[in-house]
């Protein structure tokens, strides 16, 4: 066994584990207990394991990626920069909010790759393409750090988890649906499907895929634009995808899991921000049993040649919008102090190495 594997497995594969160490396979749950339901790090702390298997696990750390930076913005949202094993840097992101029922919204953004393949314009992430995929047990390492995170703010446990850091998820599903289901299970870590969301460019045959799976996992589909020929411009994927697809996929999922969609809409200045873009989208979105948008005002990244949109155009957008039944939410601007857009922070980490 390979100590430095261990966290992405399931109870199941933990239990294969322990057992060809010759361990009772219920040390299986105990060993899940400690690391994923207390998250501990330290074997020695893991007291009720036998001796033997907390040596075993001594042998080299259980993590395989160390925080380089953590930059928190003082208005709710802390971003780590992650190391992993090979000298990647990844990123995560935690974000405070009050509930609606005034209890604390904790939320963790994390990612699924190292780079990105899809190679949108106004994003940080593909600036670099891909560099590779994460492990299952690299992405749930990210959890780990937050965790340190929330510990040291004497915070409880995440409330919400968003597949929206750098990466596509769905490009690398296999391992995202591993780490999704360790994260979720009641001996993982324990977050409700419905408390878990999955942002993904628009692939078709992923999102039918992703609701053939019998999770009920949030669905964000960033759309950003309102034609082919727009969208193509801004999301290079978009030649084979095509935006109808893409409509017609997260309708399946709506009706395969009775999940409610939701449309992100990155905002760039001159170019998907019009009134007659507003009116387009509500329209593409009329069958839907109920639209709900995310509006998000974007992030200048240096190089794009895209800008901001005004804050005119942010509020006319939304009213449109929501006069035509459309249920509108615009992300506040956070974090934009730390670099809180998509790989941001990590673009600027890896152009200063
Ligand atoms: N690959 C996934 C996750 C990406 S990040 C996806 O495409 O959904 C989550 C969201 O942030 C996406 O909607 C993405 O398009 C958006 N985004 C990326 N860079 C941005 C920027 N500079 N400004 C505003 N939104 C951005």
């Amino acid at each position: 066994m390979s100590v430095s594997s261990l966290i992405g497995l399931t109870l199941q594969q933990l239990r294969d584990e322990v057992v060809a160490l010759g361990h009772k396979p219920f040390v299986a749950k105990q060993l899940a207990q400690w690391l994923y339901q207390r998250r501990e790090t330290d074997p020695a702390r893991m007291t009720n394991l036998p001796r033997e298997l907390r040596k075993k696990l001594a042998e080299q750390p259980l993590l395989t990626s160390t925080v380089i930076t953590t930059e928190d913005s003082g208005e709710g949202t802390t971003k780590l920069a992650v190391r992993l094993h090979d000298g990647t840097i990844i990123e995560c992101v935690l974000m405070e909010e009050d509930g609606e029922d005034g209890s604390p919204r904790l939320t963790a953004c994390i990612s699924t790759q190292a780079g990105c393949a899809m190679g949108c314009r106004f994003c940080a992430s593909g600036v670099l393409g891909l560099k590779r995929h994460l492990s299952p047990g690299e992405i749930l390492e990210q959890f780990y750090h937050i965790d340190q995170v929330l510990k040291r703010k004497g915070l409880p446990w995440l409330t919400n988890v968003v597949v929206m850091g750098m990466g596509e998820p769905l490009h690398n599903f296999d391992n995202l649906m591993q780490a999704l289901t360790v994260l979720n299970a009641d001996w993982g870590f324990g977050v409700g499907a419905r408390r878990i969301t999955v942002s993904t460019v628009g692939l078709p045959d992923k999102i039918r895929e992703l609701a053939s799976q019998g999770f009920q996992f949030n669905l964000a589909i960033s759309l950003h634009a309102t034609s082919d020929e727009q969208r193509t411009r801004l999301i290079p994927t978009n030649v084979a995808t095509g935006l109808k697809n893409i409509i017609d996929a997260a309708a399946d999922y709506f009706r395969q899991t009775r999940r409610e969609v939701t449309f992100e809409y990155t905002l760039v200045g001159g170019e998907n921000d019009s009134a007659a873009d507003a009116g387009r989208l509500a329209a593409l979105l009329r069958d839907f049993p109920r639209a709900n948008v995310n509006l998000i005002p974007m992030n200048p990244v240096e190089g794009s040649g895209l800008k901001a949109p005004g804050t005119e155009s942010v509020e006319e957008f939304s009213r449109a919008l929501r006069a035509a039944g459309v249920n509108v939410h615009v992300r506040r601007k956070r974090g934009r102090s730390v670099q809180a857009a998509c790989g941001q922070l990590r673009l600027r980490l890896e152009q200063s190495s």
